[in-house]
């Protein structure tokens, strides 16, 4: 009688064994094959702050726990442990959601339009860039130096190098004369302004972006997009001018889901967390 219960009891034990086994095993298959192609995950937090630092060493002094120390003796929250959906991170964004979206380095030729709300650079931390550029419109003119584009003298920012960016931009672009057309006359750069429809300072306000020619701009706004619902993407700058702007640390608004194609901003700690990770090619989450 003892011996028949506990070889039932083995029995029993078996099947649910075996079947803890297939369902882990069925998990496991789902998590892997499910991991976003952009190997977003790939790269931990602390090494995309050491990227933050690495871009911009004169400006920011250390990383410490939950921390980044800047040069003029603030300290920004890395993160504010706020659980925000999208267009909660884009109006007020802590420094790890700015870093949360890997921007993808290279031409997308599939002509797929970018993944509902995968806007990597657009989610931006205002501290940083005010500490970074200057907290103010008047602090952030003092900053900036002029740079010769195609002939006409654009005011751009010297933080983390990006004057010297642009210039090594524009010796890049002049190897292609037929790219011209789509260069010159630049939109603007420095502009101390809101995101159009938000409270939120553009890129602009620090002169750390360029608008290129603006009949060939493709704007989501323009397009009669809402906000988290774009409905057209299209695009008519070539990509040899997103290849040499991605080499000096510059990342495209074309690759956004709320894009905009004119709109070139320099975020070398971007690029540097995009070649970390190998995100390559299309803007995909
Ligand atoms: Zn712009």
């Amino acid at each position: 009688m003892a011996a028949d219960r506990r070889g039932f009891r083995l029995r029993f034990d078996w099947n649910l064994f075996a079947g803890g086994f297939l369902l882990v095993v069925a998990i496991a298959a789902v998590v892997l094959f499910s991991q976003p192609s952009s190997a977003a995950s790939t790269v931990p937090l602390f090494d995309r702050l050491a990227a933050l630092q690495r871009a911009y060493p004169e400006a920011v002094k250390a990383i410490e726990l939950n921390v980044v120390v800047m040069a003029d003796g603030s300290r920004i929250e890395v993160d504010d442990g706020r659980q925000k959906d999208h267009q909660g991170k884009l109006a007020a964004a802590d420094i790890e959601d700015m870093l949360s979206q890997i921007y993808p380095i290279g031409a997308c030729d599939d002509g797929r339009p970018p993944e509902r709300n995968f806007d990597p650079g657009r989610i931006r931390n205002d501290a940083i860039f005010r500490a970074l550029y200057g907290a103010t419109k008047e602090a952030a003119a003092a900053n900036l130096v002029s740079v010769d584009w195609f002939g006409s003298k654009l005011p751009f920012a010297r933080a983390g190098g990006a004057d010297a960016a642009l210039r090594a931009v524009v010796k890049d672009l002049r190897a292609d004369p037929a790219l011209k057309t789509y260069l010159v006359p630049s939109a603007g750069t420095f502009n101390w302004r809101a995101v159009a429809g938000t409270k939120r300072l553009s890129a602009h306000s620090f002169g750390a972006a360029i608008d290129l020619n603006t009949k060939f701009a493709d704007y989501w706004l323009w397009s009669g997009g809402k906000a988290g619902n774009v409905p057209t993407y299209r695009n008519k700058f070539p990509k040899e001018i997103v290849d040499v702007f991605e080499r000096h640390g510059f990342i495209w608004g074309g690759k956004w889901y709320h894009y905009d194609t004119m709109h070139f901003e320099y975020r070398p700690e971007l690029i540097a967390i995009g070649r970390m990770a190998e995100a390559r090619g299309c803007p995909r989450s």
